[in-house]
């Protein structure tokens, strides 16, 4: 796809449509030196994790959320709105867009239809969209929210020290593998072979909405404003 046009701070821009037409929006805020991106709804039927973006997103919008001054923090709130629309993992072409990332393991082979990682690398608008992101905003860092029901701090990259500071807010154990391998994903075309730290970040599968946000608001925070060179 053509070079992303990113948001001005404080403004939200469409940065494409889905296969169902509907739009995956880009919010900006915050002007500092150092850009994080914030990613939500990868999976549609991990509502923990896109809510959660979607809050974190409204709060720093009105304001009763403030971001140290080093930060530029980008939000997709809904990488896969059509999945989110239908609470399915998938898209809308039935990929798991944290399968289909070009990264140098990417497989045509799976077991599970859940996890069917397209015909080709990188074959979604929803993964163009992200590599797109990731060239223009250049984060320092990347969080992306799901659920799972061992929750954990998944980190790709030599990033111990940043999943330990949100350790310490949240609870949750850092973990660099998640316990079954992830070709295609997120944090290894980020994490591993960009040396962009990336957390993934698992909150407990079926957590209230009320109770995750508590759990996780500071956490989220300081990992985002983590580094500040
Ligand atoms: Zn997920």
């Amino acid at each position: 796809m053509a070079k992303l046009e990113l948001p001005a701070p404080e403004k939200t821009v469409t940065i494409g449509k889905s296969i169902q037409g509907l739009d995956i929006q880009l919010y900006c805020s915050g002007n500092g030196p150092i850009s994080a991106l914030l990613i939500g709804g990868v999976h549609g039927d991990e509502p923990e994790g896109y809510l959660f973006a979607e809050r974190f997103m409204q709060e720093v919008q009105t304001g009763s959320l403030t971001l140290p001054e080093h930060l530029k923090l980008y939000i997709c709130p809904r990488l896969n709105p059509d999945g989110c629309a239908v609470d399915r993992r998938t898209n809308a072409r039935n990929v798991d867009l944290n399968r289909n990332l070009p990264t140098g393991d990417w497989t045509a082979d799976f077991t599970n239809p859940r996890y069917f990682p397209g015909l080709s690398a990188g074959s979604e608008i929803e993964s163009e969209i992200t590599v797109a992101m990731i060239e223009a905003i250049k984060p320092r860092m990347i969080m992306s929210l799901h659920s799972y029901e061992h929750a954990m701090i998944n980190y790709n990259g030599d990033c111990l020290d940043l999943a330990e500071a949100m350790a310490r807010s949240n609870g949750l154990p850092p973990k660099s593998d998640i316990g079954y391998p992830t070709p295609g994903s997120l944090g290894t075309y980020a994490g591993w072979e960009r040396n962009i730290p990336t957390i993934t970040l698992e909150i407990l599968r079926g957590q209230l909405p009320d109770d995750a946000y508590t759990q996780h608001r500071m956490a989220a925070l300081d990992g985002l404003s983590f580094y500040r060179s």
